[in-house]
């Protein structure tokens, strides 16, 4: 069975191929709506990589070039596994698209109108131009359908969550899920066995407590600007001083949600750069972007503790995605002074162990701490071929 992997978003799309076992293709289409958009993509078997600017004004083209790539390639697509944000509280389960499935996609929107929408307009594209294949939707929110009411629930009058469904949902499931599997695979252990804390930190970050393969807490909320500090995300911030500022400055409900996701963070500390890779290259001169990191690596740290907590316990520590696969700094500076928890990290292997996988925790740490690639075109593959077969 032949899998494309589509993550359609409002400006790209990321798109990968999969025959029965193996990647074959993958490639990303970026600055759609503009006359220098650029498509990448690589053929894996032999390395053949094409890359080139083109006027691509809409999503339409953008799948027309990406059906004339797997036409190139001569492959027949089975499957789509369309990567979807928001599930709501419907979707708990990835599910086969029917005109019903989008229905319900559709009626999701006002709770991720930045990428939803997006998504549709992928899965109706898609049953136009490869009309063979069957559409599957895989939910970032499915995940975390196990965590329970007390720790979803917001402490707001109930009826909004009735009204509105206002609740945590989380998000990054899908990443969370690969490196659940993937831990249990190297620890060699049932998941019916494990507690662990996931953390993938990309330019969006989110951690997650994992007890006996189910996600029992996520740090990301009803929205993905909850919880850790991110690139241009704040993450948590006391509501109320959001109404202060709103008041002080006069601001739109718009404006705050444009100062809370763009100008936060990294970025909204440091004045200088949501890319971790530049606050750490800037640390040591600049006091902004010293106090930057030492926030986002507390905010790490303190959800790791309190996951310690929830789970009662804990046997492995799990860093994934750009900041936790590439930065030894970070995990040092996270895990430090961690040891009365029973954390230790091996510094040599920490500083070694960058963009692959392995174990970075001392012989003597009870708790093992995992880098881990993670894998979610792989892991949507996986899910779609499953559903399908
Ligand atoms: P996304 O969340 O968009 O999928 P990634 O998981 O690829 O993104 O993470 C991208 C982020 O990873 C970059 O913004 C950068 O801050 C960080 N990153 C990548 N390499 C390094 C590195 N060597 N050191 C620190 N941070 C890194």
């Amino acid at each position: 069975m032949n899998i494309l992997v589509l993550n359609c978003g409002s400006s790209s799309i990321k798109f990968a191929f999969f025959d029965e076992e193996n990647r074959i293709l993958k490639g990303i289409i970026e600055r759609i709506g503009f006359h220098d958009a650029k498509v990448y993509y690589i053929f894996i078997p032999n390395n053949d990589k094409e890359e080139y600017i083109e006027s691509i004004l809409d999503h339409q083209k953008a799948l027309r070039i990406l059906s004339n790539i797997i036409e190139k390639y001569d492959f027949r697509i089975d499957v789509i596994g369309h990567r979807v944000v928001h599930g709501g509280e419907k979707f708990v389960e990835p599910v086969i698209i029917d005109e019903k499935v989008k229905e319900d996609i559709k009626e999701c929107i006002p709770l991720a109108p930045l990428h939803n929408p997006y998504h549709l307009i992928g899965i109706e594209i898609s049953q136009q131009i490869f009309s063979e294949a069957k559409n599957v939707a895989v939910f970032d929110t499915a995940f975390h359908k196990t965590i329970p009411e007390e720790v979803a629930i917001y402490p707001i009058p109930y009826e909004y969550y009735e009204k509105y469904r206002i609740r945590k949902y989380g998000f990054h499931g899908t990443s969370h899920f690969y490196l659940m599997l993937k831990t249990a695979e190297v620890l060699n252990q049932p998941l019916q066995k494990l507690k662990l804390i996931t953390c993938h930190l990309g330019n969006g970050a989110s951690i997650t407590a994992i007890k006996y393969g189910e996600s029992v807490d996520t740090s990301m909320g009803f929205t993905p600007e909850a919880g850790l500090m991110m690139g241009t995300r704040a993450g948590d911030v006391d509501p109320s001083a959001l109404i202060y500022l709103q008041k002080m400055e006069n601001l739109t409900p718009k404006d705050i949600d444009y100062i809370l996701t763009k100008r936060s963070g990294l970025l909204g500390i440091s004045n200088l750069s949501s890319d971790m890779r530049e606050i750490i290259s800037l640390k040591d001169k600049d006091r902004k972007a010293n106090l930057a990191f030492r926030m986002y690596c507390y905010r790490v740290k303190r959800y790791i503790s309190s996951y310690i907590g929830v789970l009662n316990g804990l046997d492995c520590i799990v860093f994934s995605a750009g900041v936790g696969e590439n930065s030894p700094v970070v995990r040092e500076e996270v895990l430090k002074d961690m040891d009365n928890l029973g954390i230790l990290i091996d510094k040599e292997k920490n500083y070694s162990t960058i963009g692959k996988d392995g174990f970075i925790s001392a012989e003597d740490s009870k708790i093992k701490v995992l880098v881990l690639k993670t894998d979610e075109e792989m892991m949507i593959a996986k899910i779609a071929k499953e559903i399908i077969k």
